[in-house]
Order: structure tokens, then sequence, then C-alpha cells
């Protein structure tokens, strides 16, 4: 243990912020480093308690506490506080592939299982692995694992979200051909093409596929797999495949007036300006004023977000660049409360009320939270040309089922409201991968509709095709992606070399 005492020495202090009305003037990332000196005192503060919640990845009421990764937190704390971050990146190689992608979108469910964090303030281990692996990078540290020798054998990998990516990684890394098939123009899932630039900026991705291809493996872009090439056809051309696909169908909202212009699902919106971004070569003056979007200039419009999760949030902060006049963001379910219930005790991951980036910069704008609880959209509302005008809003107050028994939102008498909108995104959640892929490789889905394997394994109906990532979990987190990817990885060369040493 670096240091006794760090813990009651040392309060905690988080990477540097750029203000909400600062960093809403561009696209560019917002959290920079503290010094050398006050990071090690961050990490000095980690108690290398005797049973790590933090790197315990657990499943407690329904809910993971800890890594998934089961990242070595206090031994990566101690060699940060020590100065020894070379050894820090070593060990922190050994559970994770791509610690540049986490340190910057995950929640951190290691900090919320800490055991500081049940008195006081959480260790700051997410500013820490990002700190990490940014000196790796700085250092000339990061490399990909290359095989000594080859084994002959050949995977296709089918889409390189976070899941393929870190497949693709660990069975180059055991000597196997990698190929990975890529629908979409460029490399990397929801990091590309979903998560805003603000929280992942794309040329993060970029530095690593770089050095995956160097390693020897293949991405070959703009293939759809199912449609431009057969599952069949994948099959016989490779000795394993693994489904990395995603779960994207989005979830609809079903109300009158749905064929109104101007609906759109958050993630084509996202994805949308995503690609302008890189097209524009990151020029944010460019992507502001830009017209040419299918959706038209969002200057002066009004945005209302249908759903007030993590895509929600996405969608406030990306029509706030893009000069939205308002933006308003519906969500369900009520208020969560601001401390933890006893209901949801320490180390369960914390159901607290969270005001996300997307939010704080529309109170700092408008001086007012986004988001109204316990409401829900009755009808989108057109004018004679057919484009959106406002919707017809409902509240919804909780109540048990008459018929079902179970506690259902329900709609409340007389609360119907109108708001005027120019534009409205949805933001509902996933439902499961799509239908076309898992029917080209014929392989049978499960009753949310992910790919179906057997409980703890990757191998699907199909002998000889794996899944992994949302595609077979549902919409995730990226550090999920990541440890199904490296599972999976294993399953496959188990199965093809009769042993693993992954
Ligand atoms: C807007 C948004 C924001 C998010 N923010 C966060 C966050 O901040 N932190 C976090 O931890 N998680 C976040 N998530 C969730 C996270 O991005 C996903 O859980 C994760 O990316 C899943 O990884 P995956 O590899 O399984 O699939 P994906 O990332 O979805 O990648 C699947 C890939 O497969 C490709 N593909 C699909 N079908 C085919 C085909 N037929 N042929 C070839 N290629 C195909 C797709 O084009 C895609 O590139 C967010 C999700 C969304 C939608
Ligand atoms: S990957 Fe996420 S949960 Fe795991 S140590 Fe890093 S920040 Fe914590």
């Amino acid at each position: 243990m670096g240091k006794a005492t760090g813990f009651l020495e040392y309060r905690r202090e988080d990477n540097i912020t750029v203000s909400p009305l600062e960093r809403i003037k561009n696209f560019d990332e917002f959290h920079n480093d503290i010094s050398e000196e006050k990071r090690r005192k961050q990490a000095a503060r980690c108690m290398e308690c005797g049973v790590p919640f933090c790197q315990s990845g657990t499943m407690i009421s329904g809910m993971a506490s800890g890594c998934p990764l089961h990242n070595l937190v206090p031994e990566t704390n101690d060699l940060v506080y020590k100065g020894n971050t070379q050894k820090a990146y070593e060990r922190l190689s050994k559970t994770h592939n791509f610690p540049e992608f986490t340190s910057r979108v995950c929640p951190a469910l290691c900090e919320a299982a800490c055991t500081c964090g049940l008195n006081g303030e959480a260790v700051s281990t997410k500013d820490n692995e990002r700190y990490i692996i940014d000196y790796a990078y700085a250092n000339g540290l990061v490399k990909e694992k290359t095989p000594a020798v080859r084994t002959g054998k050949s995977v296709a990998i089918i889409g390189s979200g976070p899941s393929g990516l870190a497949a693709a990684s660990e069975l180059n890394m055991r000597g196997h051909k990698v190929t990975v098939y890529e629908r979409s123009d460029r490399v990397g899932g929801l990091l590309r093409y979903g998560i805003p630039n603000m929280k992942l900026d794309k040329r993060t991705i970029d530095r690593r596929i770089k050095l995956m291809e160097e390693a020897g493996i293949e991405f070959k872009t703009n293939v759809n797999v199912g449609v431009d090439i057969s599952g069949d056809e994948i099959c016989a051309k490779y000795d394993r495949v693994i489904l990395a696909c995603g779960a994207s169908n989005p979830r609809d909202i079903n109300a009158e007036g749905r064929d109104a212009k101007n609906i759109y699902f958050a993630v084509d919106f996202l994805s949308e300006v995503s690609r302008k971004l890189m097209d524009e070569n990151y020029d944010a003056g460019k992507i502001i004023e830009a017209k040419d979007y299918s959706f038209g200039s969002l200057k002066g419009k009004k945005v209302i977000v249908i759903g007030g999760g993590d895509t929600g949030n996405d969608c406030v902060g990306t029509s706030i660049r893009l000069g939205a006049s308002s933006v308003i963001q519906l969500e369900m379910m009520p208020k969560p409360s601001e401390n933890r219930l006893p209901s949801n005790p320490w180390p369960e991951w914390p159901r607290v009320l969270k005001t996300d980036y997307g939010q704080e910069e529309a109170i700092a704008l408008w001086g007012h939270d986004p988001r109204i609880y316990q409401t829900t959209v009755t009808e989108f509302i057109k004018d004679k040309s057919g484009k959106l005008k406002g919707v017809k809003t409902v509240s919804l107050e909780s109540k048990v089922d008459e018929k079902s028994g179970r506690r259902i939102m329900a709609p409340v008498e007389g609360s119907e409201k109108e708001l005027k909108a120019d534009m409205v995104l949805i933001a509902a959640g996933f439902l499961g991968s799509q239908n076309y892929v898992s029917d080209s490789f014929k392989v049978k889905l499960n009753d949310r509709t992910n790919v179906e394997t057997k409980s703890g394994a990757y191998e699907t109906s199909r002998t000889g095709v794996f899944a992994t990532g949302d595609m077979r979990r549902g919409q995730s987190l990226v550090v999920w992606a990541i440890a199904e990817g490296r599972a999976v990885a294993k399953a496959v060369d188990e199965d093809i070399m009769g042993y693993t040493n992954l």
C-alpha cells in the first residue's frame, strides 16, 4: 500500500473541466489532466482494501458493482503513487485492451464500489486510468502485441465496435489471422458513430486502429455482411466467425403524427454530426455553420429529446453546440433521489440523480434543467405541409396495473400539455440486433431479440459462430463490450486450439 493515510490527508480532485459556456463553442473533449504531483496524491488516496470491490465486477441486485474487466485497481493506483507509471501501464494492459476509451467514456463502476466512497469521496480511478494511458502513448509504450508464430487459422469478426476490436486484438495476439468486417465507412462502432466527440475524440480511435493494422489485423470497411456477402459465404471462408454487430435497433415512439418531418432517431442524428466533424477535419466553425445536414440547420430551433438517459444527454449537448434555441428532455420515469436510498446500499451501483455534461450546459445557458420527468408524448403535431410544429404530452404516475398486477407508469387525467418543437430526437432505448444479420447466419435469437448463446458461453446455435458485446447482451457499456470481446476471444481460441492461454 502506497500511503497508509493518503485517504485522510488528500481530498479528491477531478480532472480540470472546461466551463459549460466555454466548451459549447466547439466539439472538443473538455477534461484536462491535473499535474503529476497532484495525480500521485490522488492515487495515494487508494487504501488497497483487503476486499477491493472496485475490481470485482460482481453482479449485486442485478447491477454490476466494480470493474467488469477486473482491472487491478489498487495495484495500478499504488504504482502511480510511487511514480512508476510505466509499470502501472503494464499492469493495466494485463486486463484491458483499450484504456484510452474507457478512461474517457466509462461511468466508472469501479468508483461506485470504492470503499473510500462509503463515507466520503471515491478514489479518482477513472482519471488515474487516463493519466496512465496518456503517459503510455506520450512515451511510446503502447503497442499491439504481435505473435511470434502464426497458427494458420482464420477468424472473421463482423462489426468493429469495442467488442469486435477487443476480440480482434486478443485473437491476433494468439497468432490467428483476423479480418474485421464493418458496414460503415470507418471503424469503431458506437465509439465512432454514437458517442460524441466531446466525450471521445475520434483521433483516439484512429491511433489505436493504426497500431492494430500494423500488428496484422485486416479491416474491411463498407461491407454490409448479410447484404454484400452472405453468412454462409463468410462461414465457408473462415475457421471461426464472431458476430459483434451491436444492438442498434432503436425503440420508436408510436404516437399519432409520427410521420411528421423532422423526427429523427438519436443515433442517426449523432452519427451524422460525427461524420461531418471528421469530414471537415474537426473544424468546429464549419460544423456549427453547416446547413447541409439531413435535418437542415439547428440554429434558433426548438429541440425536444425523448428519453432522459445518456444518449438523450448526448443529443442535448450536440443540439446546444449546433445552436438550438431551446432543448427539452422528456423522461418517463420519476426524478431519482439525490442520495442513495437505504434500499440501494454501497457497493451497489447508485441509482441517484446524475446531471451529465449536456444537462449542465443547458442549465448554464438557460438557467434550468432541460429534463421534465414523468412525462411522455401522446401526439406529434404537424403543420399543413407535414412539418413538425410541436408535441402533445401527458404526465405519468406510478400505479399497479389491475390486469397484470405489475407496477406501470400510467397517464394522469387532465395533465395534457402542448410544447412547441421544430425537431424531435428519439432516444428511447434499443431493441436488440438487426434481424438480417442473424437471418443470414441462421442463428437463434432469445426473447429479448439478442443473439442467443448458452448462459456464460459465447457460441451461438450455429457451430463455429460466436457472438459478443451488445449483440449478445443488449445495449450496454463500452467496458462490458471490451470484457465480452476478451471473453469471446478466449472461447474461440479454446475451440480452435483445444486449450487457451488468453
Ligand atoms: C449515443 C450513445 C452514447 C453512448 N455513450 C456511452 C458512454 O458514454 N459510455 C459507455 O460505456 N457506453 C456508451 N454507450 C454504449 C456503448 O457505446 C455500447 O455499449 C458499445 O459500443 C457496444 O459495443 P459493440 O462492439 O457490442 O457494438 P457497437 O459499438 O454497436 O458496434 C457494432 C458495429 O457492428 C457494425 N455492424 C452491424 N451490422 C453489421 C453488418 N451486417 N456487417 C458489418 N458490420 C456491421 C456496426 O456498423 C457497428 O460498427 C453509448 C451508446 C450510444 C448509442
Ligand atoms: S474500465 Fe471503467 S470500471 Fe473499469 S477501472 Fe476503468 S473506469 Fe473503472
